[in-house]
């Protein structure tokens, strides 16, 4: 695959399963984070197919699109290291869905990222939560859903507790 193929896969995906975990996480009533807002596509999204004020950023410098940009008090700030845990002593295992694309361009580094970071994003799902990554986690205890037909396998991946 060409960079273009990657880029356009991890696009497709993205939309795909965030489309369809909206759907089956539809009945359960909590917060959804979206953790890395970059450019601020996947939030721009998330907000056209989840209620908005549910969705909580976290990034470490916010610098999207005019568009894109959440409001002050949907922000967690810093880095996730730090706000994960701030955010699991403020809304307790009650995320109804939780996004991430926090990686670069070093697919090694990303993994590395990924292991460290999937202990502390596990407890905040809510039971029968679901979380959609661009790369692949490490959870002991939430299981991979299959991929709903438009996605691209190894681009994105689901995940429920
Ligand atoms: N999904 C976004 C979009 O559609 O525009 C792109 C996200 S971009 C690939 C990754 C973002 O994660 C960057 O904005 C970066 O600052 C943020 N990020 C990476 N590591 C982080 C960390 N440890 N804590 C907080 N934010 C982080």
């Amino acid at each position: 695959m060409s960079r273009l193929d990657l880029f356009i896969a991890r696009m497709v995906s993205q939309r795909a399963c965030l489309n369809h975990a909206a759907q089956l996480t539809a009945s359960i009533a909590g917060p959804v984070f979206e953790l890395g807002l970059g450019n601020g596509r996947t939030y721009h999204h998330m907000c056209s197919i989840l209620p908005p004020r549910d969705i909580h950023v976290f990034e470490r410098a916010v610098a999207s699109h005019p568009d894109s940009t959440p409001p002050e008090d949907r922000v967690l700030l810093g880095d996730v290291f730090d706000t994960l845990p701030q955010a699991l002593a403020q809304f307790g295992a009650t995320a109804r869905l939780i996004h991430a694309d926090l990686g670069g361009h070093n697919a090694q580094k990303n993994d590395v990222f990924a292991r460290k970071v999937s202990p502390l994003i596990a407890p905040l799902l809510a039971p029968d939560g679901l979380m959609v990554s661009s790369d692949r986690m490490y959870f002991e205890d939430l299981e991979e859903l299959p991929l709903p037909a438009d996605a691209v396998p190894g681009r994105c991946f689901i995940y429920r507790r």
